[in-house]
């Protein structure tokens, strides 16, 4: 059975509860239990992360919703992290900004959603932690406009949906006047926002790799967006080399996410963000291709990063 697969990246300074919000989507959907969450994401953040012991949203998470399956995309949370901005954005078709009701939008998310207006991604606006005693959402909706404004927004863009949240309560409204009640009105957005991932499953095979990830049974994992095609765990592909040449290899396993988790998978879903093994030397930016008819993607360029760490 195939499903409806929608790709949203998330954009939030630290602190501003991204992490809570999406453990809140996660279990009004019944998509987690509760503690599952910790080590899965203690193993997919970064060693500063670990060290400091704070818990962070796992890099990808798939969140199924009514008949939907909704892949959130984390972004770094400084512009030093270079490519790996835009990286996380060719994975995706819109994005949340989910700014601090009291803190407003910050300086560090400035370039990632820079990015994110530039690739004409629709934005949806979260404004969390409304509760908080010194929340000023109407200010801080004005100067999220403004921030659009000053990035050079497009009308279409300047229009984005507001979400008034709680993640604490997992509570979101689009009307202060109105308490909400649950997550609704957020799932509501994000299906009536974020297009459908496009493309053609029985096209030629464009499989793009934005990011890796390591497995002690399996190697390097490669983390990527069908494009086009379907590819089936075992089958023989081409990867597409950065340099244009082309490698064969045999995948040997396949997973996409669910929760915080990977799942086996024998073949892939349009649209949808997966894990590969197989795939020794792959690296970011390089296509799957078929081999019968290779159609690889142009290289992901990795730029430099362009504002230093704040
Ligand atoms: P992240 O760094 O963006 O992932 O932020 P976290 O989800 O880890 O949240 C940072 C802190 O803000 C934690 O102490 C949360 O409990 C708190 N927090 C998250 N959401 C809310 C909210 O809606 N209201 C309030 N008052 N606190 C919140």
């Amino acid at each position: 059975m195939s499903t409806v697969i929608r790709n949203i990246a998330i954009i939030a300074h630290v602190d501003h509860g991204k992490t809570t919000l999406v453990d809140a989507m996660l279990k009004q959907s019944g998509t987690f239990r509760a503690n599952e969450a910790v080590a899965d994401r203690v193993m997919d953040s970064n060693d500063l992360e670990r060290e400091r012991g704070i818990t962070i949203l796992a890099k990808n998470t798939a969140i199924f919703y009514h008949d939907l399956k909704i892949n959130i995309v984390d972004t770094p949370g400084h512009a030093d992290f270079g490519g790996e901005v835009e990286r996380a954005l060719k994975m995706v078709d819109a994005v949340m900004l989910l700014v601090d009701a009291s803190e407003g939008p910050l300086p560090q998310t400035r370039y990632v959603l820079s990015k994110a207006l530039e690739a004409k991604l629709p934005v949806i606006l979260t404004v969390n932690k409304i509760d908080r005693p010194d929340a000023r959402p109407q200010e801080v909706l004005n100067e999220v406009y403004d921030l659009f404004i000053d990035l050079d927004a497009s009308e279409e863009q300047l229009e984005f949906p507001v979400l008034y949240t709680n993640g604490k309560l997992g509570i979101a409204t689009t009307d202060l006047a109105v308490p909400g009640t649950d997550l609704q009105p957020l799932f509501e957005t994000i299906v009536k926002t974020v297009p459908p991932a496009k493309g053609d499953a029985n096209g030629a095979m464009q499989i793009l790799v934005t990011n890796l990830d390591y497995s002690d049974y399996l190697g390097r994992l490669a983390i990527a967006r069908v494009f086009n095609g379907t590819l089936r765990s075992g089958e023989e592909v081409y990867i597409s080399k950065l340099d244009g040449k082309l490698e064969k290899t045999k995948i040997t396993k396949l997973f996409s996410f669910s929760g915080l988790k990977r799942t086996d998978i024998e073949v892939t879903e349009l649209g949808d963000i997966v894990a590969i093994a197989g795939v020794t030397g792959i690296t970011i930016g390089e296509t799957i291709t078929g081999i019968d008819n290779p159609a690889p993607l142009p290289p992901i360029v990795i730029d430099e990063p362009t504002i230093a760490m704040q």
